[in-house]
């Protein structure tokens, strides 16, 4: 599994593109795929910088249905069009995406899903359900954000990844985590400041918890991220037992 961070940041970033993840399974027998974890309003440019073959993308996952997270839809699949994608997508995510997706869609561009050269698939994945989908198995649980978000497991191959999507954790997405490769966690602030929001102090303890082994910060609040730059550097390096980084657009990593 090779997971490319095309964006780390959160919603109104001047620097960084909103957070949104590409995870690429390579040949492996099961075939190649790819998915991309979120895809808010400035997150399609960056796939477009990292992806051209418009047939690439096998599936999209949203987390919530906040603007930062699938606002770039519209673009991106009609980019698609334009480039001739003739393979179909699949959009999963929490109950009503389908709904949700194609309204934004439409209020886009009027009449494009019609002239779609591909098809477009819509899944469910409801906290208790497994999926065997688009090359990976899919596992979902709800985090503590207002705005409905689920937190989303990947696997494939003994490899496993945990996105959180936003908002600070739950018993359930504990749960979801455990035993992760890869966990790709919320945090807003240093320390717990925002309730509809996570922190670096409380996504250490979640994985550390969830016995993962490696653990991404995203979604850092803009002035977080430049004003305490140092704070946060201390704290991944004081955090025994387990690698802890914040990475920045276009970092990749394989698991
Ligand atoms: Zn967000
Ligand atoms: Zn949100």
């Amino acid at each position: 599994m090779i997971v490319k961070f095309l964006g780390v940041g959160e919603a109104f970033d001047e620097r960084l593109p909103n957070t949104s993840i590409l995870v690429r399974a390579e040949e492996d027998g099961a075939g190649q795929s790819s998915v991309l974890l979120d895809c808010g309003f400035t997150a399609p440019p960056r796939f477009w910088a990292n992806c051209g073959d418009p047939d690439e993308l096998d599936a999209i996952w949203i987390s919530h249905f906040h603007g930062d997270h699938f606002f770039g839809i519209p673009a991106l699949l009609t980019r698609f069009w334009e480039s001739g994608r003739r393979k179909p997508l699949l959009v999963a995510g929490q109950e009503g995406v389908g709904t949700v997706v194609s309204q934004a869609l439409r209020l886009a561009y009027a009449s494009v899903m019609d002239k779609f050269g591909f098809e477009l698939k819509f899944l469910d994945i409801e906290p208790g359900n497994t999926f065997e989908t688009a090359g990976f198995t899919w596992s979902a649980a709800q985090s503590g954000h207002p705005q409905r978000d689920l937190a989303l497991r990947l696997e494939r191959g003994g490899k496993s990844l945990f996105y959180g999507g936003d908002g600070p954790p739950t018993e359930q997405t504990l749960a979801l985590a455990h035993g992760c490769d890869l966990i790709i966690h919320e945090a807003f602030s240093i320390e717990q400041k925002y309730p509809s929001h996570g922190s670096m102090r409380g996504a250490i303890d979640f994985a550390l918890k969830a016995g993962g082994k490696a653990l991404a910060f995203v979604h850092v609040q803009r002035d977080e991220r430049r004003e305490r730059n140092y704070e946060i550097k201390q704290l991944i390096e004081e955090t025994k037992h387990m690698r802890v980084f914040m990475p920045e657009p276009e970092e990749e990593l394989e698991l």
